[in-house]
């Protein structure tokens, strides 16, 4: 869905997957926190998980029990990275869907798993 804005800039930015949805808070790139070598979204996974329990979105239960993920900027690179638990990046649906939301471009964004990405099952499956 287009907001009919004209400029598309690329976002970083922290995503959860609830079920079917995806839950995504994010920043224009040029507004994004310094993070080392990174250009990252400010607000962290437990904070956006608390703001989405407050407005009765999501259930109120740990965060870590959703699949979620996160994508920064490298700007050494100029290389867009997006960190995710496996449950999201086996659905090419979905990979698509958060690209194409955060305007993000493909041929210069790299995917890939984070350990510090897993959700309940995920852990559960490599334990
Ligand atoms: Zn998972």
């Amino acid at each position: 869905m287009s907001k009919g804005k004209p400029t598309r800039a690329p976002e970083v930015g922290i995503i959860y997957l609830v079920g079917e949805k995806l839950w995504i808070d994010s920043t224009p790139v040029a507004q994004a926190m310094n993070f080392g070598g990174y250009l990252i979204h400010e607000r962290d996974h437990q904070r956006y998980w608390r703001l989405l329990v407050k407005r009765g979105v999501v259930p109120n239960s740990q965060y870590e029990r959703y699949p979620r993920g996160r994508v920064s900027y490298n700007k050494k690179s100029g290389i867009f990275t997006f960190e995710a638990d496996r449950c999201i990046l086996r659905e090419k649906k979905l990979v698509n869907a958060i690209l194409s939301r955060m305007h993000l471009p493909a041929r210069s964004t790299e995917t890939g798993t984070d350990s510090l990405y897993r959700c309940v099952r995920c852990l559960g499956r490599s334990l």
